[in-house]
């Protein structure tokens, strides 16, 4: 199929084929529908290069209120280069939607730089779970109107000892939420954590 015939809105696909994305990847085909009906969470089993940041973010950043500066989508991955290369991307899928503001929040940087930023005001925080749980300790990240919950290379942040960062976070987001769960692979530890962040998940694989 092609990227028109997935129903995405029309300043996404603007921006998308400027990028020169034709067709969506197999793991795009299978999570674009999920998260366009804005119901199901989901685990998807994807490695990286598998097209999976775009599989996430395409569906979400057209369900934004940018109405309103509340955080209504946060992003958890394993490092800062992620952290940083998939705001970027968020940043250019984005590129016509106004309004819609994307915060990156990472350790090894300056927090009072992130604090003043975040306070401005962002609807998508992209961040590594320590440095997230900071902010939200702090009181500066507030995850109250949180709709979307991205935990991405969730193998790499149970390797990388980051589970109670994790709990910590999520128990500070609604029930409510939409959450989806990306990893390569699939032990038993990323199952439990499945089930527990995750209410009757979809699974794909690709
Ligand atoms: P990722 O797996 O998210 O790291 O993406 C791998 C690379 O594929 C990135 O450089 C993306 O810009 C690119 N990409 C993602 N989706 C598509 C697509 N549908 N068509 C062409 N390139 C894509």
């Amino acid at each position: 199929i092609t990227f028109e015939e997935t129903g995405l809105s029309p300043e996404v696909l603007k921006a998308i084929n400027e990028l020169g994305y034709v067709n969506p990847t197999p793991i795009q085909e299978k999570t674009i529908p999920e998260l366009k009906d804005g119901t199901n969470d989901v685990v998807a089993l994807a490695q990286t290069g598998t097209g999976k940041t775009a599989a996430f973010s395409l569906p979400i950043i057209e369900r934004v209120d940018c109405n309103n500066k509340n955080v209504q989508v946060l992003v958890l991955c394993p490092t800062r280069e992620l952290a940083l290369q998939i705001t970027k991307d968020i940043i250019a899928y984005s590129k016509y939607i106004s309004d819609l503001y994307i915060t990156a929040v990472y350790g090894g940087a300056d927090i009072s730089k992130q604090m003043r930023e975040l306070k401005k005001g962002s609807q998508i925080v992209v961040g590594t779970p320590g440095r997230v749980n900071d902010l939200c300790k702090r009181g500066v990240l507030k995850l109250d109107k949180l709709n979307y919950l991205v935990l991405d290379e969730a193998d790499e942040m149970l390797n990388m000892g980051f589970k109670e960062e994790l709990d910590s976070i999520i128990s500070n987001t609604p029930d409510t939420r939409q959450s989806l769960l990306f990893s390569a692979t699939m032990p038993k530890e990323i199952e439990s954590m499945a089930n527990r962040y995750l209410s009757n998940p979809v699974q794909l694989k690709v």
